[in-house]
């Protein structure tokens, strides 16, 4: 699949091919779009960046595509760039913060604990970090 040209990320239903880059009923669209407040930390064309409501980690930043799709995975076939983009924009944040580590997290359906399908990245330090996770 070719990238997303810019204007057609902020066209909701625009249809490309099967991606619809913004859902109007997707709760992290709402954040992209400033519809639902969130407190941002980063922001380009292609990736949004804000605090996790419910932060699990001194540091917990969720970083997703403004490309609407499902999940990690579905984000890898549409467009490796901006998936590279996302370890970018963690790896900024985490010498920004001055983390001495950090544990990027993408949760992959209900039963690994997904709760909003739109891709996202947890971005996750500031404290130990056990493992295995639970
Ligand atoms: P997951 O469970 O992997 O799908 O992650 C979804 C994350 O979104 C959870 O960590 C929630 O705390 C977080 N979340 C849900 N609603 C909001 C919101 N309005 N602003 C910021 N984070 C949110």
């Amino acid at each position: 699949m070719q990238e997303l040209l810019a204007f057609q990320l902020f066209v909701p239903n625009y249809r490309y091919g099967e991606v619809v880059p913004l859902d109007p009923t997707c709760l992290f669209c709402k954040i992209i779009e400033g519809e639902i407040p969130a407190d941002i930390v980063f922001r380009n064309e292609n990736v949004v960046a804000f605090n996790d409501i419910a932060p699990q980690a001194p540091t917990h930043v969720l970083i997703i595509p403004t490309l609407h799709v499902e999940n990690g995975a579905e984000l890898a076939k549409a467009s490796p760039t901006i998936t590279a983009e996302l370890f970018k924009v963690a790896e900024q944040l985490s010498n920004e913060g001055g983390l001495g580590g950090y544990r990027t997290v993408f949760n992959t359906g209900a039963e690994a604990g997904q709760s909003v399908f739109h891709a996202h990245m947890h971005l996750l330090g500031g404290r130990a970090l056990a493992w295995p996770p639970g």
